[in-house]
């Protein structure tokens, strides 16, 4: 089979390598979809200490059952995957709290369990089991439901910090996370949101499929907190969540945020890209900052309800789709912000 093998930081090799076999009691999937994530941009130009090469990732995947040793996925069912896959006998698994597993496994991020930017992913019976694997009705585009493990990570955060039904919540970013953001609290029935993001091209770009309420400033313009406290009578955000990789906006967050408000670092910043918070804000305001990381397959699965129930329009996102073999091409185009989501179509 061919597959987009990572050996070395921007070392992307479109190559033929040996098939996986169909494991004992696991299952051989054909790949129909995999989408391009903004930790498969950072695995591409170096990962982290977990990396392993070479490496075949990609973990937002949709695929076809072409061998099967697993009742229950037969041949010829097309599956939704949840790449995240806890053991289900930590502490926090057997508390509810399986995003944070202590042993989490992760299908392709470079960590040594192959991912979907390849023809074919075998996957074996104890991944099978977690429930982390869903079937695709009929009448929906498998291509869509890659934008399911994105939604997965956006709903557990909005679920543990409780955001239903708010005045106005502020999204920093107008990347995949930030529209998801923007549209899950709508669909949470948060009263109005607004997205700020300070590169005109991709403000545009969300604005043209069709997201609303968005602002090209940073998140520390003076213009913007002036709107902020127009739109709450002086009173600020009831939720503020930074949706991209800078300290500065993780700190501007706190400042947007009224009394007793809720602070959500979403996503990961450099090393060393850290800023000094207003504690003392924290402190007198009252303000909760919450950290959010991958989901449940719980959570996984209500995310993946969104889209095949159309409640949450996965074609909105996909803007750009690429042939295996121009998935150098996929974070080139990524790493300038051209995107909000690729997707490799196989
Ligand atoms: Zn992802
Ligand atoms: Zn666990």
């Amino acid at each position: 089979m061919y597959a987009a093998v990572l050996h070395g930081p921007y070392d992307l090799r479109y190559e033929e390598v040996e098939t996986p076999a169909c494991p004992p009691r696991g299952i051989l999937i054909k790949t129909i979809a995999c989408g391009i994530c903004g930790s498969d941009l950072r695995t591409y130009g170096g990962g982290s200490s977990k990396t392993i090469y070479p490496a075949i990732s990609g973990h937002e995947i949709a695929g076809e059952v072409v061998e099967s040793e697993y009742p229950a996925f037969p041949v010829g069912a097309k599956l939704s995957i949840a790449p995240v896959i806890p053991c289900g006998r930590c502490w926090y698994c057997t508390n509810g709290i399986q995003n944070q597993c202590d042993n989490m496994r992760m299908i392709g991020t470079a960590e040594g369990i192959a991912g979907g930017f390849a023809e074919y992913v075998a996957f074996s019976q104890d991944m099978l089991d977690t429930g982390c694997f869903t079937i695709i009705p009929d009448g929906v585009d498998p291509v869509d439901t890659v934008i399911a493990e994105t939604a997965s990570s956006v709903l557990n955060a909005q679920i543990n910090t409780n955001i239903v039904m708010e005045d106005l919540v502020v999204v920093i970013g107008s990347g995949t996370i930030g529209c998801l953001h923007s549209e899950i609290a709508g669909i949470r029935g948060v009263k109005e949101t607004i997205i700020v993001e300070m590169n005109p091209d991709k403000a545009q770009l969300a604005r043209d499929r069709g997201f609303k309420n968005i602002y090209t400033m940073g998140s520390g313009d003076p213009e913007l907190k002036k709107l902020v406290l127009e739109k709450t009578k002086g009173r600020g955000a009831d939720t503020v969540i930074s949706a991209c990789p800078a300290g500065q906006a993780q700190a501007d967050a706190i400042n947007l945020t009224r009394k007793r408000g809720k602070v959500i670092f979403f996503g990961g910043i450099p090393p060393k890209g850290g800023v000094i918070l207003d504690t003392n804000a924290i402190h007198y305001k009252e303000i909760t900052i919450y950290g959010a990381s991958a989901y449940s397959p719980e959570v996984n699965r209500r995310a993946l309800n969104l889209v095949l129930s159309g409640q949450l329009d996965a074609k909105k996102y996909i803007t750009h789709r690429y042939e295996l073999k121009d998935l150098a091409k996929g974070f080139e185009d990524m790493g300038k912000g051209k995107m909000i989501k690729g997707v490799v179509v196989f």
